[in-house]
Order: structure tokens, then sequence, then C-alpha cells
């Protein structure tokens, strides 16, 4: 059993989401997922659900806790489209365990939108990334919309607007970029065999 604490309150404080989901090149400090998401059931009256978990690293993670908590059961009559945005791209582990999943239950989509690539450089990594690209999840990076949009939605209310950093649509742009040469590019020379 794990100890861990998963929170799942309706929104985030405003500091935090700031501070954990700045789609900056190296993530010193930051120790935590931050997972926010929507599940939509299609025309059942239960409408969208909405809401976040966080982890801390040590336990377990938030990609984990949501198939646990949110949607432990998913009624083969029903089409679930699940959206999260992330803090980071999913770890090694818990992609393999997603793409299982998504294997399982054909009637599961999944898009995963994160603000930053967790530890890109490593090979266990990427290919767990390929492993969710090719099971059919939609993996993109962040833009600063995505940004706007998950802080009107998820995070509590200011008085003023959250101003984005400066150089959020720098760092999208990059993070983009190694997204697609370790993704796109990949399934390209699968397509062509080349
Ligand atoms: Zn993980």
């Amino acid at each position: 059993v794990n100890s861990i604490s998963i929170s799942n309150r309706d929104r985030i404080d405003p500091f935090i989401y700031k501070f954990q989901f700045k789609n900056v090149e190296y993530s010193s400090g930051r120790n935590k997922t931050l997972l926010c998401y929507l599940v939509d059931k299609g025309n059942t009256s239960d409408g969208l659900l909405r809401g976040y978990l966080e982890d801390e690293h040590a336990g377990t993670h938030a990609e984990e806790a949501f198939f646990a908590q949110c949607l432990p059961h998913c009624n083969p009559a029903v089409k679930y489209t699940v959206t999260w945005y992330v803090s980071s791209s999913p770890c090694s582990t818990c992609a393999t365990k997603i793409a299982e999943l998504l294997t399982d239950r054909k009637n599961l989509k999944l898009n995963i939108f994160a603000a930053r690539l967790f530890e890109w450089e490593e090979g266990e990594i990427q290919a767990g990334l390929r492993t969710l690209h090719a099971a059919g999840c939609k993996l993109r990076m962040m833009k600063p919309l995505d940004f706007s949009y998950t802080c009107d939605t998820f995070v509590e209310n200011e008085d003023q607007p959250l101003n984005l950093w400066e150089d959020c649509k720098e760092n999208y742009e990059y993070y983009h970029e190694r997204l697609w040469l370790l993704c796109g590019f990949h399934l390209l020379r699968v397509i062509f065999r080349t």
C-alpha cells in the first residue's frame, strides 16, 4: 500500500501552478507532477469530469493515481475521451502502464499535453514515449494558449489574470522540436522503413 498523499482538490494554488508548470528547460526543484484532467464520457448525463492530482515522485505517480482514483472502471458501452495537462511528461514505467491500458480499453482515448519533457535525453524515457505514441496516445507540448486555458480552468481565481513567463513560447518551441525528433521522426522512419 502506498502511503503517499494524493490530493484531489478542486483548484490549484496559483503559486504552485506557476512553479510546477513553468516550461523551463531545467526543472530543478520541481520534484512532483501536477496532473489536471478532463474526462468526457460522450453523451452520458455524467457530463465532464474535471479535477487535478499531484504527487511526490517518491510514491504513486499521478498518472497511475488517475486510473486508480478517477477512472478505476470503464463502461465498455461508453466512449471516454481523457485529456491531461501535466507539468511533465510521464516516466518510462508510467508510459508503459498507460500504453497497456490504452491497448486493453479500446473505448478510451487519451490526449496528454505536457509543459516539459521529463528526462528526455534518457533512452528508456524515449522508448516509453514511443510506446505511448504507438498505443494511440496523443502527446503534445503545452502551447502558451494551453497554459492560459489550464489557468482559467484549474487554478484558483486571482484578481489579476496570470501573466505567462516571457520565454513561454520559446520554451514550448524547444520542447516541441525535441518531441518531434523523438516521436514524429521515429514514426516517419517506421512508415517509410528507412
Ligand atoms: Zn511515472
